[in-house]
């Protein structure tokens, strides 16, 4: 791993005034930035360009835009920046790939919900008489809902009738 985030890691303002100073704290790590260097580093950071705070044992401490992070491979700042960048585009597609999985979990929660009890199948069927209640065909029958699921509609016998399959596409034809 040749970059690592800095857990606890903060940037923090000392004093007050025109004593106001800021400190880069990364674990025993601790950096003083003089106001001129501060502005520096934020003008840098509006860029989108990480900035190295100060080097120990082999390691650079830099502070990006979304915390601070060791990094052992004596990369610059562009090196650095781009693998934030990759990071973050990755961490946004996995994200992009959850909120998939879970919309089309949901959505077959939902058709779940959405069947039709027998019992309310067998009321219907006999209250429709067995016919498509459009036309009357007792040919290619289906169970119905006034209100699709999708806007709302329940699997009450109130929202369940007999229609043939001409009727039933005529019907969703008509449903903008
Ligand atoms: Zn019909």
């Amino acid at each position: 791993m040749s970059l690592r985030r800095v857990t606890g890691g903060e940037v923090v303002r000392t004093g007050f005034g025109i004593f106001a100073r800021h400190e880069v704290r990364a674990g025993h790590v601790v950096v003083r930035l003089d106001r001129r260097t501060f502005e520096r580093h934020r003008a840098a950071l509006d860029r989108g360009e990480p900035v190295d705070i100060t080097s120990e044992a082999g390691r650079t401490l830099w502070w990006a835009s979304d915390g601070l992070y060791w990094e052992d491979e004596g990369l610059d700042a562009e090196a650095v920046g781009l693998l934030l960048w990759d990071r973050q585009r990755r961490h946004d597609a996995r994200l992009d790939r959850l909120r998939k999985i879970r919309a089309a979990e949901e959505a077959v929660e939902g058709g779940r919900r959405a069947r039709i009890p027998d019992e309310v199948r067998a009321f219907v069927w006999h209250r429709d008489d067995g016919r498509c209640v459009r036309c009357g065909s007792e040919g290619d029958l289906q169970f119905d809902h006034v209100i699709p699921v999708v806007k709302g509609g329940g699997v009450a016998a109130e929202n369940i009738q007999v229609l043939c399959g001409d009727c039933n596409r005529r019907k969703s034809d008509s449903i903008v």
